[in-house]
């Protein structure tokens, strides 16, 4: 059986270190393993706009943010599909098919979608394009046969409901989709990275980011008064690193020649943790540390994109080609799907055949 990756980001933002740790750096790692037959990367903006249909600016403008961000982190073209969700009209039908194997208390039992709901205060005016946006997933994962699918924490339940979308259309209208796996962070600390807040999920709709596209001095700001323990009052005071946003960044980001490069009073990121736990050791140290840190994984992502930057026709020919490559392979699935249906009228000779007997 081949290999095959999908997966994506909603163009509701440029993308932060949250995305980069939980999907994006895993993305580029997979394609250059040359592992996989076919690897899908697309941009939601369907998706984006089931809960921001009033603003379809906003979706428009950061299709090339999101798609620059990709470039940046090493996501090569030549090698990767990437493409825009609805250029790619086989997803809608898919899904409007696949929300006849989906029950309404399904779907209110997705547990994503209903923290989702609750940060958006949609209360009881739900858009339904919202609502059921976990079966358009399903629609995506499938048309292009994907295995596997490179995600954050928070995907599981989408994941989980393909799934069971996938059994049910096969056991209905006989084996035609792929089961596909997800794939979460192996690092604990990338499963959901926080926001620089102390919140739960460092999230575009938080503001909450450290984006990919900072400044140096931006991220150097952000770090500096990124929030900590708020026990540790004074150096001295013993300091808790679980659940302490900078010990969770480290934890993502830190190895230990940073220590040799940066720091080398310490040789790894425990003994660090040791001394802040115990006391005598400073926030402000430590997010130093941090920020060098950070500024040399994203250095290299800054000076990419300003050259993408420079040539901005070129990443949308790229989207352009990734899109109706992305189209033919949908169509090539939507063909099985609609065969296994049995609404393939006009391509099926045997009841054409068939009903002209019935009227001989
Ligand atoms: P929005 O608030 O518009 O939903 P988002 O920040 O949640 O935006 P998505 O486009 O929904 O971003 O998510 C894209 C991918 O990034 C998904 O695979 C998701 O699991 C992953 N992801 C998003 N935020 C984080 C995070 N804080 N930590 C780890 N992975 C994340
Ligand atoms: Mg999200």
């Amino acid at each position: 059986m081949s290999n095959i990756i999908l997966t994506g980001d909603r163009p509701t933002g440029k993308l932060h270190i949250g995305h980069y740790v939980g999907s994006l750096k895993r993305r580029v790692e997979l394609q250059n393993t040359g592992d996989y037959d076919d690897i899908f990367i697309m941009i939601a903006d369907a998706q984006a706009l089931t809960d921001n249909a009033d603003n379809p600016e906003k979706v428009r403008q950061n299709i090339v943010e999101v798609a620059l961000d990709y470039l940046s982190c090493g996501l090569d073209p030549n090698v990767s599909t990437i493409f825009i969700q609805s250029m790619v009209p086989q997803l809608t039908e898919l899904s409007f098919y696949y929300m006849n194997l989906v029950t309404v208390s399904r779907l209110q039992r997705n547990p994503t979608v209903k923290a989702e709901i609750q940060m958006r205060n949609f209360e009881t005016s739900i858009p339904v394009g919202f609502f059921t946006y976990p079966i358009s997933q399903a629609a995506d994962i499938t048309a292009f046969k994907a295995t596997v699918v490179p995600v954050g924490e928070d995907q599981m339940p989408m994941i989980e409901q393909t799934k069971e979308i996938v059994h049910k259309f096969n056991y209905v209208y006989g084996e035609t989709l792929v089961d596909p796996k997800i794939m979460l962070p192996d690092n604990k600390a990338c499963l959901r990275l926080p926001g620089t807040d102390g919140s739960a999920k460092m999230s575009k709709s938080l503001g909450n980011c450290i984006y990919l596209s900072d400044s140096e001095e931006d991220v150097r700001k952000k770090i500096m008064s990124m929030f900590t323990d708020p026990t540790h009052l004074r150096v001295e005071d013993p300091g808790h690193v679980e659940g302490n946003p900078v010990f969770i960044y480290l934890d993502a980001f830190c190895r230990d020649e940073h220590f040799a490069e940066f720091w080398p009073e310490y040789q790894n990121l425990q003994e660090v943790k040791d001394h802040y736990t115990r006391g005598g050791l400073g926030d402000v140290k430590v997010k130093k540390f941090l920020n060098n840190v950070m500024q040399s994984e994203l250095a290299p992502i800054r000076e990419r994109r300003a050259q993408w930057e420079k040539d901005i026709p070129a990443v949308y020919e790229i989207l352009k080609k990734g899109s109706e490559r992305a189209e033919s392979v949908a169509a090539q699935t939507l063909a099985e799907v609609r065969e296994a249906m049995k609404i393939n009228y006009f391509d099926d000779m045997a009841l054409i055949k068939e009903q002209a007997e019935r009227y001989k």
